[in-house]
């Protein structure tokens, strides 16, 4: 059973729901082309079930039985106002938060379908797919870019940099309601920097976004 529910760094719950989970693929040429992928001419866009959200606070539980699980460790935007085809100002206007996201996927079972042509949902969507750290309000980070990065038992193994995206934040949550409705609650993963690898049991995950937001959490 889910019991996911939105919440503010300083530990308040957000009264939102959680509705659909909007991702893009290879928004960081770097990831691209580690994984032999071509840069997409638009956005490529799938969406992760509220299903798959779980708190990335919590120790980590995932598939073993469909091959590998890989983590991408994602800049998350917590969508406050009802957005359909928006300006870049009305979707600046509507960010409410920031935090990170794990886009968890299961590499081989995505190998397979990207073979055969089929959507990624049954390696992106699982539960537990989408863990989600607490938000900090827009206002108290930096408007420029912003850095992230993931530590995996000590070791730096992904580093993210807003600055270099191919689609950036703001004109990628526009795009994205130009496709269809974002709802307050819904939220907007932007891609994942290189360095994607799979997880193990028993490892301990860091994630720090900029100087605000530093969380420790580890693999069943
Ligand atoms: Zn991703």
């Amino acid at each position: 059973m889910n019991n996911y529910q939105h919440h503010w760094k300083d530990g308040l719950p957000v009264h939102l729901p959680l509705g659909k989970i909007v991702c893009i693929g290879r928004n960081y040429a770097d990831h691209a082309a580690e994984l032999n992928n071509p840069i997409p001419d638009s956005p490529l866009l799938f969406i992760k079930p509220s299903t798959s959200a779980v708190h990335l606070t919590r120790p980590l539980r995932i598939p073993t039985d469909r091959g590998e699980v890989h983590f991408e460790t994602e800049l998350a935007v917590l969508i406050g106002r009802p957005l359909t085809a928006a300006s870049h100002e009305e979707a600046r206007q509507a960010m409410l938060g920031y935090g990170l996201a794990l886009d968890l996927t299961l590499r081989e079972v995505q190998s397979d379908l990207k073979a055969k042509g089929q959507p990624w949902e049954r390696a992106k969507g699982f539960d537990g797919a989408c863990p989600l750290s607490p938000f900090i309000p827009v206002a108290q980070l930096p408007q420029t870019h912003l850095h992230f990065s993931l530590d995996v038992d000590g070791e730096r193994r992904q580093s993210g940099d807003t600055s270099v995206l191919l689609n950036p934040v703001v004109p990628l949550i526009s795009y994205i309601s130009h496709q269809f409705t974002l709802l307050p609650g819904d939220v907007v993963l932007t891609g994942t920097p290189k360095g994607v690898g799979p997880l193990h049991s028993g490892q301990t995950l860091r994630l720090q976004l900029e100087e605000s937001l530093l969380l420790e959490t580890t693999v069943l």
